[in-house]
């Protein structure tokens, strides 16, 4: 028996080490993302490849310090965050490395990416205007600037300061407007807060539906996630800056790792968020944008109208965010 008993421990250790080598093409991801919205492009991409992914879902923050901390040893060979101020960020401490892709210069637009190629915009955010439709006429609306005019005393609200979402705003007004300017409009937004601002964008929403304020800027998808469930849901999207620059867009996107133990897998991966199929999941599911212009968005969204995204590269938003988080502080913006 013992004989036996060893035999089938060898062929269980050769029949494991044939798996480990069929699942030669591993690749390990470790996302900020929503793991419902990742999880069924990801699971289409094995079934269709044979790749195993490695899942890692953590906040965006714990992720950049888990890879810090991991060096070398990493075992992530795949970053994908939102907001391009933590793709500048994850560059900017070393942990990404430039990937060259005619895939991805193709479907991915010059003002999505990184200019120093490391990492990519998959899915865009529109950053704009909400109102009371019972309140507030869409025809009194124009800029997020406008927004800082005395006449909306007492009828803003606005999402923190410390969320990037805002600081990438911020820092996009800067390079249009200047430091001066900017503060000058912040500082008219802290003074016309109805209330304190909110650790998030559906509160925000919820409170302009309640009437405690009239108008307020939020990310477009989490407009749509209510409009899903609540199609009468009285508040209304304005494009912002249609006649100046256009509106703020942001991206979530991924990059290669510094570390990646398998890169060529990590950028086919990439390559392949970037394609249709894989685009029509952001759109679907996150109600956000497609960041390949040849796909088109939800209907939800589409009902939105087109609009004119602001076309500054959006890495600006990380190399302004220190800028811009300062200059928040001083406006008393909280
Ligand atoms: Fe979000």
């Amino acid at each position: 028996m013992p004989h036996i008993k060893h035999l089938l421990s060898l062929a269980c250790i050769t029949l494991a080490s044939i798996s480990t080598f069929a699942n030669a093409d591993t690749v390990t991801v470790y996302s900020a993302r929503n793991e419902q919205l990742l999880k069924p492009i990801l699971d289409r991409y094995s079934k269709e490849t044979g790749t195993e992914i490695k899942l890692l879902t953590a906040n965006e923050g714990a992720l950049l310090a888990r890879l810090n901390a991991e060096g070398a040893t990493t075992p992530a060979d795949v970053l994908i965050t939102v907001d391009a101020g933590n793709l500048w960020l994850a560059a900017q401490q070393g942990q990404l490395r430039a990937l060259t892709s005619s895939v991805l210069q193709k479907n991915i637009p010059a003002h999505l990416r990184d200019p120093d190629n490391q990492w990519f915009g998959l899915s865009v955010r529109a950053r704009t205007i909400v109102y009371s439709k019972s309140a507030v006429r869409a025809s009194e609306l124009s800029s997020y600037d406008d927004l800082a005019q005395p006449r909306w005393k007492g009828r803003l609200c606005l999402r923190t300061s410390k969320k990037v979402y805002n600081q990438s705003l911020i820092a996009m007004m800067i390079t249009e407007l200047g430091e001066t300017k900017t503060e000058e409009i912040v500082r008219g937004w802290v003074t016309n807060l109805a209330t304190t601002p909110f650790p998030d964008d559906t509160s925000l929403l919820k409170a302009i539906a309640a009437g405690q304020c009239q108008v307020g800027i939020v990310n477009t998808y989490y407009l749509g996630r209510i409009l899903v469930k609540e199609p009468d849901f009285p508040v209304a999207l304005f494009w912002a800056n249609q006649s100046g620059s256009g509106t703020h867009v942001n991206v979530s996107g991924a990059g290669i790792t510094k570390h990646a133990k398998n890169p060529a897998g990590a950028q086919k991966l990439i390559e392949y968020l970037s394609m249709e199929t894989a685009q029509s999941f952001y759109v679907d599911e996150d109600l956000e944008f497609p960041a390949n212009p040849k796909v088109k968005p939800n209907s939800i969204v589409k009902d939105w109208g087109s609009f004119k995204p602001n076309l500054l590269n959006v890495s600006k938003a990380g190399e302004l965010q220190a800028a811009a988080t300062r200059l928040m502080d001083r406006a008393g913006y909280k």
